[in-house]
């Protein structure tokens, strides 16, 4: 087991244990570089978003394709839609990779 690494965010679900094999079988990525981290906790971070600004007609116009807005940038909220939580992830752990599942 690796040192932990500090503040690492994501947006991306957990694979849980069981599932690992399975997702180096079956996982479309191409997964050649691949690390396992166990994370000990999370803390939500803010979010994914587009950002918007209304034109001289109030309609709202993209200005920003998704891009992380923490939850303390109070002055962008406004201009905010959310696509995903972000989340801190906390006591991080990396792991020896199990082989994948055998084929199906
Ligand atoms: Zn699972």
């Amino acid at each position: 087991m690796a040192a932990a690494r500090v503040d690492q965010r994501t947006n991306a679900p957990p694979v849980c244990q069981s599932c690992i094999p399975f997702a180096l079988r079956d996982c479309p990525m191409p997964l050649n570089d691949v690390t396992l981290w166990s994370v000990g906790w999370t803390e939500s971070a803010g979010v994914l978003a587009d950002l918007y600004e209304p034109d001289i007609l109030k309609r709202p116009i993209l200005q920003h394709h998704n891009v992380f807005v923490p939850w303390d940038a109070f002055k962008h909220h406004a201009d905010t839609l959310a696509t995903s939580q972000v989340v801190h992830l906390r006591d991080l752990r990396q792991h020896d990779l199990p082989g994948p599942a055998p084929e199906a």
